[in-house]
């Protein structure tokens, strides 16, 4: 698998996993680390850029001969911070291996509710579905009966903005890789209308197929061609929302864009969210998404690779369209 890997991106071969097999459950005395057992690790795309050397602005790229971490749900095990206890369920960045030791600071929270699964704080209930409720609810303001197009929409994001939507009493339309995600889009997550994006030549003409009227609001997660045909078929006073773009993710320049003047003419507003602007809302999204959860108002899909000699393949494949919902590697049963 880890070959497979290198041959796909051979430019970057620094991702490093390890099983730390003799690691003492012991925190130095005087030290406020905690010492986790990793239960699930989330496959998220940023994690391919920080594989580029450049890294984000957000964070520095990862450096070769050292963990990879990525957001994780793991269980307490050792703890010298006052804050966590042994036995604590908690969500954040981890180590991709078996136990990490973790200095607590803001990014980590502790779990409260466990009647739903654990695996949900890797999406819906965590860093996904809170860039979905801050993207969608405060970046694109939505208003009941608008027109709202996602991209990459059965994605952990996507399906959680489609819904959004549809509680929002707006009309919502998204574009998925294969007729089975196009399937799911319409018949299990409620969008009105979905389509298979790489069956249409032309997008533009498939987007004024599905928006005679125009869009209202494109809650963007993939760049490139699509981007660009949305922006010719966005209303007037229209919003988008950058949240992501995974089509460039693997480029080291952005696919030509042609259109951007209709963002002049047409008034349109397109903004970036980086979701860790939005951590101290994190409570107030809870208060809104358990219960939606909890009273079947919102559906989520994930997709489970189990294992941690599984997590190169499972890393891979939303690249390539395989997962279906969000990715998640098991790597220890709770
Ligand atoms: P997922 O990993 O759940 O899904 C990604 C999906 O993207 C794949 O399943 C695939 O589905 C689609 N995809 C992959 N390559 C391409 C391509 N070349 N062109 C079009 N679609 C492609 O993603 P998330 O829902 O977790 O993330 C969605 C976006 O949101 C990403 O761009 C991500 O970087 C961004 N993001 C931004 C955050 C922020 O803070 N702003 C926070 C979290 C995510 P398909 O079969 O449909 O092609």
């Amino acid at each position: 698998i880890f070959k497979d890997y290198i041959s796909r991106f051979p430019e970057e071969t620094d991702m490093f996993i390890t099983c730390n097999e003799n690691m003492k459950l012991k925190v130095a005395a005087g030290s406020k680390d905690i010492i986790v057992k990793n239960l699930y690790l989330s496959c998220d795309p940023f994690i391919r850029v920080l594989m580029s050397s450049q890294g984000s602005e957000l964070f520095s790229p990862y450096t070769p001969g050292t963990v990879m971490t990525g957001f994780g749900v793991a269980k307490v095990m050792e703890s010298g911070h006052p804050e966590f206890r042994q036995g604590d369920f908690v969500w954040g960045m981890v180590g991709w291996e078996e136990y990490s030791v973790l200095k607590p600071t803001d990014g980590l929270f502790k779990i409260h509710h466990t009647d739903v699964p654990l695996s949900y704080y890797t999406g819906i209930l965590g860093m996904p579905g809170l860039t979905a409720y801050a993207g969608f609810y405060d970046v694109c303001k939505p208003k009941k009966g608008e027109y709202v197009f996602v991209s990459a929409a059965s994605g952990a994001v996507g399906q959680l903005v489609g819904q959004f939507a549809k509680l929002m009493g707006c009309y919502v339309v998204g574009s998925a890789g294969t007729q089975e995600k196009v399937e799911l889009l319409k018949n299990k997550i409620g969008f009105d209308d979905a389509f298979n994006y790489k069956e249409e030549p032309d997008l533009n003409a498939a987007l004024k197929r599905y928006f005679p009227k125009g869009i209202d609001i494109y809650f963007e997660n993939v760049g490139g061609r699509m981007l660009d045909a949305v922006l010719v078929n966005m209303r007037v006073r229209g919003r988008i929302a950058a949240c992501g773009m995974i089509s460039q993710y693997n480029r080291t320049q952005h696919e030509g864009i042609h259109n951007l003047m209709s963002i002049v003419s047409k008034g349109i507003r397109m903004e970036g969210f980086p979701v860790f602007d939005y951590y101290p809302k994190y409570s107030d999204f809870l208060d809104f998404i358990l219960p939606c959860i909890r009273q079947g108002k919102v559906k989520y899909v994930e997709d489970i690779a189990q294992g941690l000699d599984k997590a190169p393949a499972a890393l891979v494949g939303p690249f390539h369209g395989r997962n279906v919902g969000k990715q998640v590697v098991l790597v220890a049963p709770h």
